[in-house]
């Protein structure tokens, strides 16, 4: 090994650890968007405001009216690995929250401008912690917390090579929220981009409150369109420990491409091989050729059955018993295509 020049072995600085453990968690400007609306849906926030510049490359501002942040911790919850939301292994096998790694804040403020301003309700003002400079001084704002991400890999040049137009990154924010918003219609959305309103999701019920029984359907009416609620079909189905509802479409509505299926764990939004070859082995005798079936499913299951923690950014997720899981998500779709389908063969006998 001539040519090799040995080197100490050096811890890196913590700076250096983060943005590396950033290349992780932030790819673009949607993931710091999924990961603070995950943040703001983990504080009890009822409505979530997102406002961007320039595709959130420039800006992304998440306002949340949650349970905020103590003055004194508002720099802890910019450290690696601090989180208020698990403290044990114990805790972290049945975790319920979105968040529980304490990496985002970590990572997104290592590769971006980060400001954090928030007023838990005991305290009279509201506090504004700079991440660059350390600076923390009293500011106004409504109990709650806004954070501020600007100038995304303004010190990573070569990551911010990769981002595609304004437009393109703005698609992938506003799908970001999106996935949020199918599957918790119990709270407001709204996006803004350069000033604009650009989406706008009402609650579909109060919290508290016994949700309605549209309150999804008019969810996915707003987010999805109403198409997709009058091509699809309500699920409904329990076996053993799992559980699972949602819509599922028609065959007719099937698209060449898969882009409206939203398939969740635990109120997770997830890429699962399980589920999405169950649902697609539920269409097998009525859809033909390529086309993709559309639908929005909710998976629940014991949290001890599922692990959420395969994945930095937790969009995949490993069941104890993918069997259970899978003939549960199958039999749920089959069973609510059966009851149109019976109708549809009738018809067509008649
Ligand atoms: P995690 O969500 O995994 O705990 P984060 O880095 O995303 O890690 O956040 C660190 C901590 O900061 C959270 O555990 C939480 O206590 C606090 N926090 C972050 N965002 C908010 C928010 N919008 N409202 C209240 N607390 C927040
Ligand atoms: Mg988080």
């Amino acid at each position: 090994p001539a040519s090799v020049i040995r080197r100490p072995i050096r811890e890196l600085p913590d700076e250096l650890i983060s943005q590396i453990a950033a290349g992780e968690v932030v790819e673009r400007p949607a993931s710091v968007v999924r990961e603070l609306v995950d943040n703001a849906l983990d504080a009890g926030a009822t409505q979530i405001t997102v406002r961007l510049l320039a595709g959130g490359v420039r800006l992304i501002a998440v306002e949340d009216d949650g349970s905020g942040i103590a003055r004194d911790e508002l720099a802890i919850a910019l450290r690696r690995h601090a989180t208020s939301k698990i403290a044990s292994l114990h805790e972290l096998e049945t975790v319920a929250t979105m968040g529980f790694r304490g990496e985002a804040l970590a990572a997104i403020a290592s590769v971006s401008e980060l400001a954090l301003l928030s007023r838990p309700p005991e305290q009279p003002s509201a506090f504004l912690l700079d991440a660059r400079s350390g600076e923390l001084r009293p500011a106004a704002r409504g109990v709650g917390t806004t954070v501020e991400v600007k100038e995304l890999f303004f010190s990573t040049p070569a990551r911010r090579k990769f981002l595609k137009s304004d437009a393109t990154e703005l698609a992938h924010c506003i799908e970001a929220v999106r996935r949020h918003a199918l599957a918790r219609p119990d709270v407001g959305f709204a996006i803004w981009h350069e000033g604009k309103l650009v989406e706008q999701w009402r609650a579909t019920w109060t919290p508290g409150a016994p949700p309605s029984p549209d309150a999804l359907e008019r969810r996915l009416a707003d987010v999805l369109g109403s198409d997709f609620v009058t091509q699809s079909v309500a699920v409904h189905h329990q076996a053993g420990r799992v559980t699972v509802t949602g819509r599922a479409g028609l065959p007719d509505a099937a698209r060449a491409r898969g882009d409206q299926q939203y398939g969740y764990v635990n109120g997770r939004f997830v890429r699962d091989k399980v589920l999405t070859h169950a649902a697609r082995s539920a269409y097998e005798d009525v859809l033909h050729g390529q086309k993709q079936p559309i639908y929005a499913l909710y998976v629940e299951i014991d949290p001890a059955r599922v692990d959420v923690n395969v994945h930095p950014t937790k969009i995949e997720v490993r069941f104890r018993d993918s069997r259970e899981v899978h003939q549960a998500v199958r039999h749920a779709i089959e069973d609510a295509l059966a009851a149109p389908r019976a109708a549809l063969l009738a018809r067509q006998g008649a």
